[in-house]
Order: structure tokens, then C-alpha cells, then sequence
């Protein structure tokens, strides 16, 4: 009987920050492709698009018109999936139909008035400035009353939804804790109380110590696939200091994270070469004003490329019915996007 190896046989891994498992198939990565192809888009992306509802100066939908800024640019949305005021109430019957109102604010920011620029491309000293209008906002709405989560997200590419490549994210921020936050919430208070020390403070000296997950790091922060990773590029940045918010960075640290991001996000254009889709958000902790000493900021990078330009992975079948699975493992994943160029 050979021993158990996690590069050779099927196993699973837990995600403790989630509390949930994923299942790893090393063995079928040498599998031929037989699914869907998606198309690459090449057409070169201008500085500036008359058509674009988030260039200067330009007119939106609804009639407002962009100021022609020079740095970064936030405004609510103009189609919010939330509204700050809902009439109260809740519905409830037989305990299994329930509902409640939820409130909240939507708003849009633009990284840079520039049309074709990206977190890859953009100057360090542009990207500090969009780090600080994040940290503006996350302390600007967890001030808030009503609101106890502010969700800071990006979604990249055609195939993650995203119609308009202006380099752009959104902010949501709500009522109440949605369920990865509230996931993850619970599982680093109960790290805290069972250890005494903090969930992903311990997994960063682990993975430190081990280095074979880790992508790139400066100073101040850390890009790796986490060992529980479920998209086959995903990735976790995350500071060195304890931090549970962005506003808890000192200058140094948000130019280290503008950093760290840029160099993540550079690595990601080089893997396929080709401008690299994802999903990416920040995990703070709550703006429900009760202390959270367990929280530690983090990023997460969710990419659905699996192995050129054109093919995806899709979250099907068993993913959907049973547990996430990939093939090719966090360990090579890692050493692939290691071995990338960062430079621009
Ligand atoms: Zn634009
Ligand atoms: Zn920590
Ligand atoms: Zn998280």
C-alpha cells in the first residue's frame, strides 16, 4: 500500500475559514479537453470611449454627467440592487417561508479616468490612491447606522459579467452580513477562542514556513493559492500584521497592498497571456461596531480560467450537487503563477 500523497491521490481539504471541504483529483490532470472553448477578445481597448458610462465628462443613463476626474471617481449606482430606505416587516410562516427588508447603498468606483488601463497596468502611485478611496468608503459607510457589512468587490472580464472594461469595482454595502462574511466571521471567532491567536495570522506563518502555495509578497503582504483553493488560480492576499480592517493600514502598508496587487494581477495577464478574468473582493470585518480581535483582513482572487485563454472551469454537475472539485492542484497552480514574469 504507497502512502497517502497529495499530488497523486484523490482527497479532499478543508477551507477553515469557511468550515467547508473541496475535492482534489491530481490524478486526472493529464485528462484531454473535449469542452466548451471561449472565445479570446482582442480588440485593443481605447483611452477613452464616447460610449462609456464611466469616463469623464460622459453622460450616464439616467442623465447624470461624470466629472472630467483626474484620479478616482465614486458614485452611486444608478441601478442599486439595495435601497437605503424599505418599508419594515417581516414574513414568516410555518418557519419555512421567511423574509425580511434588506437595506443598503451600491455605489460604483472608478480606479482611474483612463478607458483602457487595468490593476496590472495602472502606475503604483494610482492604485494607492484607489487603495485609499476603498479605505474612505469602507469607514465613510461602516458609519453608517444601518449598516453592518461593506463588501468591496471586482468583478474582471466578459466572463465574469463584467460588460464594460473600464477599470472599475463596486461596493455594496448592507443591512446584514451576507453568508461568506457571516461564515467567516464565525469560524475566526472560534479560532481566537479555541487558540487564543488569530486564524489566518497562524495559516500565513504556516504557509511562510512551507512556501509552496505562495505566489509573491512584499513587505507588508502576501499573495498564495490557499491550500483549500477551489478555482484553479484562485488566491489570497493578506497582510503580515493583524489588521482587521483596511482603515487599520498604515501608509506603508496601503502602498504594500497596492503593491501586492499589482504584482498578483500582472503574474495573472502573463498565465494565459491574456488579460486574465476574475471576481476579487476584500474581507473585513463587520461594521456592526462590537469588537471582532479574530478578524483579519484578506483579499480573494476567484479566476475561472483553468488552462488556456479559452478554457474555464465550470461549477457543474457534482460542484453544484455535491462538493467543489479541482484537478490541478494549489501546489502547482502556485509554482505556475511563481514562475510568471511581474514586471511591466
Ligand atoms: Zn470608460
Ligand atoms: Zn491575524
Ligand atoms: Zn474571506
Amino acid at each position: 500500500m504507497t502512502a497517502f500523497d497529495l499530488n497523486e491521490h484523490p482527497h479532499r481539504r478543508f477551507n477553515p475559514l469557511t468550515r467547508e471541504w473541496v475535492l482534489v483529483s491530481p490524478h486526472r490532470t493529464q485528462r484531454p479537453w473535449q469542452g466548451q472553448m471561449e472565445k479570446t477578445s482582442l480588440e485593443s481597448v481605447p483611452a477613452y470611449d464616447p460610449s462609456c458610462y464611466m469616463c469623464p465628462g460622459n453622460r450616464r443613463a439616467t442623465g447624470a454627467q461624470n466629472p472630467a476626474y483626474t484620479g478616482t471617481f465614486v458614485f452611486d449606482n444608478d441601478y442599486p440592487a439595495l435601497l437605503p430606505e424599505t418599508p419594515t416587516g417581516t414574513v414568516e410562516q410555518g418557519g419555512l417561508l421567511r423574509a425580511e427588508p434588506e437595506r443598503g447603498l451600491c455605489r460604483v468606483v472608478c480606479f482611474s479616468p483612463r478607458h483602457d488601463l487595468t490593476m496590472s497596468t495602472m502606475p503604483i502611485g494610482e492604485l494607492r490612491r484607489v487603495v485609499d478611496l476603498w479605505t474612505e468608503q469602507y469607514c465613510q459607510l461602516s458609519a453608517l447606522a444601518f449598516i453592518h457589512h461593506v463588501q468591496i468587490f471586482e468583478n474582471r472580464g466578459a466572463m465574469m459579467g463584467a460588460s464594460n472594461p473600464h477599470p472599475h469595482c463596486q461596493i455594496w454595502a448592507t443591512a446584514s452580513l451576507p453568508n461568506e462574511p457571516g461564515k467567516e466571521t464565525a469560524a475566526q471567532a472560534d479560532y481566537s477562542h479555541a487558540h487564543g491567536s488569530c486564524l489566518l495570522c497562524d495559516y500565513l506563518a504556516l504557509e511562510r514556513e512551507l512556501g509552496k502555495r505562495i505566489i509573491t509578497a512584499n513587505d507588508h503582504f502576501v499573495a498564495l493559492v490557499p491550500f483549500w483553493a477551489v478555482w484553479p488560480f484562485e488566491a489570497l492576499v493578506t497582510g503580515g500584521r493583524h489588521t482587521t480592517g483596511l482603515d487599520e493600514l498604515s501608509g506603508d502598508e496601503r502602498d504594500g497592498l497596492a503593491d501586492i496587487l499589482k504584482r498578483l494581477t500582472a503574474r495573472y495577464d502573463r498565465c494565459f497571456e491574456v488579460p486574465f478574468p476574475y471576481s476579487m473582493g476584500f474581507h473585513q470585518r463587520p461594521a456592526n461596531r462590537l469588537e471582532h480581535k479574530g478578524w483579519h483582513l484578506h483579499a480573494h482572487f476567484y479566476p475561472p480560467l483553468l488552462r488556456s485563454a479559452t478554457v474555464r472551469k465550470f461549477m457543474v454537475g457534482f460542484e453544484m450537487l455535491g462538493t467543489p472539485q479541482r484537478d490541478i492542484t494549489p501546489e502547482m497552480a502556485a509554482a505556475r503563477l511563481r514562475e510568471l514574469p511581474e514586471a511591466t
